[in-house]
């Protein structure tokens, strides 16, 4: 079967008409030239790479994948063939540092186009994308935490993409909870720290696609408290400025499930010459600036990967026939295509459904971004900070999860054929089980939504964003209302939860799964009001590949708000 090919109109379509972003956009002063055609024109160039360059080297990601070998007493990973020249095509293109600032040698354009660029590119290659995946977040760490120093040396380089960067968080006994994180640094005379310690699962710790590779490392230095407090944040090159090597090795690879282009690497670090990022005790704070990037980044991942499933069963779907199709009238065919059975059907457009929404909020989110760096008035930047910080953890949960459940349904659109290797969708359900693991699995999405970001204000941050999603949607229709019900739900059971919190110190942790799921739904809702409000009148004649997964919206998707509901409010009695 072909490889995934990005479809740019689609995401055209929710930019333009659904979000309206580039009018959004040109009213901040850093983008006022980004208009309309400019998007366009980026976002069909992206698109032609990621399908020319990418795609086609999905299937030697995953069969060769990345490969470790021992050289001059450290380790050498060899990446999949065909992998280094893409990367260096897609740094050399200026790919990476297309929202990097000007001055750091990128090229000043809204966030959202790396979004979209980003979704297309997980959707072709997950296995390879991983590598730049962390670029945007490591860049935005230097710049923000760095010294002019540190900056002067690694700041260009990594916007630009020709380093690579990695985040260095996990051990082996710290996985979610990172305040057990033991690698130690220590001062030396010289102002640099020497870094000791292993890190365990980092993504492209060790690779030939770039000629450097930049490690944000989280240590600890010897007086520092216990816990999250006592993190510092530490930049440890692979190579030095004067040529020489660092002390910093990839003892191994893990093999994993999927994901195999990607190499998953235990690091060494042996007393590894590095220098601090932001302040002492506050490299968690550093790091977060990285670690938010990259979950907007995976719920991305997940709406591509699940993009690039629905693509495969699609095609599929049309083409294989199978008995005749209940209530189709009498046609010479012996049988129908499989896309006609409503079972197949269902799964298709239920999935389409999902990418639609996911668009709209994952973009929305990426347009917010840039409001909060650019907007000139203060409540419009807390607004969309707020946004932000609620909408993150649950597009990171719903669209990962999505991805690997939706994808598998994919699978089943293709029967036999699904689960054979020829046809590549047993790989994007393999590749795309993770992300419902790394940046914060999805149960700690779940925590980090309803105790730290909802319970913790008594849920205000969550009604005001309510009311101001209520104040976008298009007046009068049926789905609008439907959302404003949702909302007003919602509120009502977040009262309730407040309230009950207070008495039963467990209760969150039981159900924030639950109430993730419950503010997806009612989002998704949003979502798919704000598509069909663009539809109204048909303005380029697209209700016809709009409208049918909407209904499967309303149909087979949002009746889970109502099952949600019902479980948190059976906890409640
Ligand atoms: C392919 C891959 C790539 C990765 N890349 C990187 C990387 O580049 N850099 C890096 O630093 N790390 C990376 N990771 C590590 C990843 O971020 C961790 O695996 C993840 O944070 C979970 O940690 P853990 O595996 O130790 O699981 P644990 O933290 O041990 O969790 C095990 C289970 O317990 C649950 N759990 C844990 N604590 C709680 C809690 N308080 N409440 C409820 N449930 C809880 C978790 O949700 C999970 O289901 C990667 C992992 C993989 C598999």
């Amino acid at each position: 079967m072909s490889d995934y090919q990005p479809r740019p109109a689609d995401i055209q379509f929710i930019l333009q008409e659904v979000l309206g972003a580039p009018a959004l956009l040109q009213s901040l002063e850093a983008y006022a030239e980004v208009d309309g055609a400019l998007m366009e024109q980026v976002l069909e160039e992206s698109a032609k790479f990621v399908g020319a360059v990418v795609a086609p080297l999905q299937r030697v990601g995953d069969e060769v994948g990345a490969r470790h070998t021992q050289e001059n007493g450290t380790g050498k990973v060899t990446m999949a063939p065909g992998f280094r020249s893409a990367y260096q095509n897609f740094w050399q293109s200026g790919w990476p540092a297309l929202a990097c600032a000007t001055e750091d040698g990128g090229q000043g354009l809204p966030a959202v186009l790396e979004a979209t660029l980003y979704e297309m590119l997980s959707a072709a290659n997950h296995g390879w994308t991983m590598a730049p995946g962390l670029l945007h977040g490591a860049y935005e760490c230097i710049k923000h935490h760095a010294s002019a120093e540190l900056k002067a040396q690694y700041l260009q380089k990594v916007a630009t993409g020709e380093w690579l960067a990695t985040m260095c968080l996990t051990e082996a006994h710290a996985g979610s909870d990172l305040g057990l994180v033991r690698t130690k640094a220590v001062e030396q005379a010289d102002g640099s720290y020497a870094i000791s310690g292993t890190k365990i699962f980092i993504s492209g710790g060790e690779h030939d696609l770039s000629d450097n590779i930049v490690h944000l490392v989280l240590a600890r230095l010897p007086e520092a408290p216990p816990g999250p407090k006592g993190l510092s944040l530490f930049l440890v090159p692979k190579w030095y400025p004067d040529g020489t090597r660092s002390a910093v090795h990839c003892d191994r690879i893990e093999e994993k499930m999927g994901l195999h282009g990607s190499p998953t690497c235990v690091m060494r670090f042996e007393a590894a010459r590095g220098w601090l990022v932001g302040e002492t005790g506050k490299g968690l704070n550093a790091m977060f600036v990285m670690m938010n990037a990259a979950r907007l980044h995976v719920a991305l991942q997940g709406i591509g990967l699940l993009d690039a499933a629905w693509q495969k069963a699609d095609a599929y779907a049309q083409e294989r026939r199978q008995m005749r199709a209940p209530g189709r009238g009498k046609t010479s065919a012996e049988a129908d295509p499989i896309a006609e059975h409503p079972a197949m059907r269902r799964i298709l457009d239920t999935q389409r459904a999902w990418v639609d929404c996911g668009r709209v909020l994952a973009y929305t989110t990426a347009v917010e971004l840039d409001v909060i760096k650019h907007h000139l008035q203060q409540e419009r930047r807390a607004q969309a900070q707020r946004w932000c910080a609620l909408v993150t953890p649950v597009i990171k949960a719903a669209f990962t999860q999505q991805a690997f459940y939706g994808g598998s349904e994919c699978l089943q659109v293709l029967g036999g054929h699904g689960y054979v290797r020829e046809w590549g969708m047993e790989q994007i359900v393999r590749d795309a089980r993770v992300a419902m693991i790394y940046e914060g699995t999805n149960e700690i999405q779940a925590i980090d939504l309803l105790v730290r970001k909802v319970l913790a204000d008594g849920g205000a941050s969550l009604f005001s964003l309510l009311q101001e999603l209520a104040a976008t949607l298009p007046a009068g229709s049926p789905a609008a209302r439907a959302v404003q019900q949702r909302f007003g739900q919602l509120r009502s059971v977040t009262e309730a939860l407040v309230r009950a919190a207070k008495e039963q110190h467990t209760l969150a942790y039981w159900v924030a799964d639950d109430f993730l799921r419950l503010v997806a739904m009612a989002l998704m809702g949003w979502a798919g009001a704000r598509i069909e409000g663009a539809l109204q009148g048909d303005p380029v004649g697209h209700a016809q590949r709009w409208a049918t997964p909407q209904q499967a919206l309303q149909r087979w998707v949002l009746p889970e708000f109502a099952m949600r509901l019902g479980i948190i409010e059976a906890q409640l009695r």
